[in-house]
């Protein structure tokens, strides 16, 4: 496989050691879009970054909500942070294929132009 299709395929795959570096920041929510994305696949299917990612997430959870009312459901509230970013990225690549198809359907409509145009000539 040439090398530029292959750091297409792999371009958001990264390392224990990289996931474990995003953590803190996805739990303060200062990850890119392209970082939760990286690290949401690659919890995905590495369920010790998981872990870590879900006992980071409960402790500082749990410290803001004791300050709050000490009376939350964690999990849940772990469920929904997870949730939200998964969302995040769907749409975000949603968008990202809606406006490819945007353009083409432009450039078919101007190319169809061309034509008719050249055919009234
Ligand atoms: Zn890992």
């Amino acid at each position: 496989m040439p090398p530029y299709f292959s750091r297409m395929k792999n371009h958001l795959e990264i390392t224990h050691k990289e996931a474990l570096k995003l953590i803190p920041d996805f739990i303060t929510g200062q990850l890119t879009l392209q970082e939760t994305e990286m690290l949401m696949n690659h919890i995905d299917h590495c369920p010790d970054c998981k872990e870590e990612l879900a006992i980071n997430f409960l402790i500082s959870a749990g410290l803001a909500g004791l300050e709050r009312d000490g009376n939350i459901n964690l999990q849940e509230e772990l469920d929904q942070t997870l949730e939200n970013a998964r969302h995040k990225i769907r749409m975000h690549h949603f968008l990202h294929q809606t406006i490819i198809a945007l353009e083409i359907v432009g450039i078919v409509a101007l190319l169809a132009v061309a034509v008719w145009i050249i055919v009234r000539l």
